[in-house]
Formats: structure tokens, C-alpha cells, sequence
């Protein structure tokens, strides 16, 4: 069973955002929320500073909080993938997902469900990848199997300096910044 999973070039990544606009387009992210996101943060120590832009979203944990604190199971594992869903006809809208997700990365639908990046499942079950990862000018993302030592992304993984997101957090993300 795959294990997908995102690797960004933060070195390639211009801040263009058009990674944010397509997935709102494909996914129809109602307005005033978003399903991905970018972050600037300063990294390193002086001299050796550099200011690393970050397309961000959920990572899709390998342990995932939101899914062990959800009370409906609205939250989930889906075996395509092994990545984190929801299934909106079983969320109540409590919002302890929100609450257990170290990364901000759901909000409640104005129809009343949590929601979320969805890795595009819809276009990956057709054989393409992710909106956002097909709109990127330049080239930086980067989509595939972590259990496949032959994909790209575990290629890049191996071959490439990289960190994820509150490691320490112990949710196992599954995002890769490459550095
Ligand atoms: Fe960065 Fe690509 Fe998103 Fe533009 S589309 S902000 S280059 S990740
Ligand atoms: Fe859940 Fe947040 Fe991890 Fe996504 S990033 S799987 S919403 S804990
Ligand atoms: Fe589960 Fe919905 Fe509550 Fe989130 S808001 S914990 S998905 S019931």
C-alpha cells in the first residue's frame, strides 16, 4: 500500500502562490479559507541566513491527532495512500480536530464540516497529480509514494537536505522541505 506524501524545494519556491489559487479552484475552498497556504520564516544563523518561503498544508500525519480525538470517525485513514480524510456526512463540527492539529491545517466548512487538504486524491486516483503540484511554475513540488524507494519523492529524500514541520510534535508529517 503507497504512503503519499509531498517533497518541496523551498530553494525553487518563488512565493507565487499559484500553488493557493489552483487548489481553491479545483477544490472549491469557499471563500476567506484555504486548504493550502505560505509561510516565510528566516532560517540559519548569521552569516549563513537565508529566508525560506514555504508552500504549506496538511501533512497528512503518519500519526495523525485529528483522527484518534475525532468522536464520529468523521476523520479517517484512507487506504489509497494511507492519507487523512474526512467524511463530512458523519462530521458534527465539534471541532476537536481543529483543536488536536499542530499545523492549523482544517476549518470548518460554512456547510458545517471540518475540512482539509485532501492530497487531490480525486485527480491522483486519475493518474495526475495534486492541482497544486501541476500548476507549480517552478517545478518545486514534487508527489509519490515515501514507501517506494524508487519514487521521486524518496529519491529526493535520500539525496537532499530537508526538514518537516514540529517534528517534535511526534505526528510523523508527511511534508518534506527540502533545504
Ligand atoms: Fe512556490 Fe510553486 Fe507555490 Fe509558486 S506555485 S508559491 S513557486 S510552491
Ligand atoms: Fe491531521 Fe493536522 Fe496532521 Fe493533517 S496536518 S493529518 S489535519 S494533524
Ligand atoms: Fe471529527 Fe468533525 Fe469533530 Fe473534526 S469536527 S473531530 S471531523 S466530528
Amino acid at each position: 500500500m503507497a504512503r503519499f506524501g509531498m517533497v518541496i524545494d523551498t530553494t525553487r519556491c518563488v512565493g507565487c502562490m499559484d500553488c493557493v489559487v489552483a487548489c481553491k479552484t479545483e477544490n472549491q475552498v469557499p471563500e476567506g479559507l484555504c486548504r493550502d497556504w505560505i509561510t516565510t520564516e528566516a532560517r540559519g544563523r548569521f552569516p549563513d541566513v537565508r529566508l525560506e518561503i514555504r508552500s504549506e498544508r496538511c501533512n497528512h500525519c503518519d500519526h495523525p491527532p485529528c483522527v484518534t480525538c475525532c468522536p464520529t470517525g468523521a476523520s479517517h485513514v484512507e487506504p489509497f495512500g494511507n492519507t487523512v480524510k474526512v467524511t463530512p456526512e458523519l462530521c458534527i463540527g465539534c471541532k476537536a480536530c481543529l483543536a488536536s492539529c499542530p499545523y492549523d491545517a482544517r476549518y470548518i466548512h460554512p456547510q458545517g464540516y471540518a475540512d482539509k487538504c485532501t492530497f487531490c486524491l480525486h485527480r491522483v486516483k486519475e493518474g495526475l497529480d495534486p492541482a497544486c503540484v501541476a500548476v507549480c511554475p517552478t517545478f518545486c513540488m514534487h508527489f509519490g509514494d515515501f514507501d517506494d524507494p524508487q519514487s521521486e519523492v524518496s529519491r529526493l529524500i535520500a539525496s537532499r537536505r530537508g526538514h518537516a514541520l514540529l517534528p517534535e510534535a511526534g505526528t510523523g508529517p508527511r511534508i518534506v522541505f527540502l533545504t
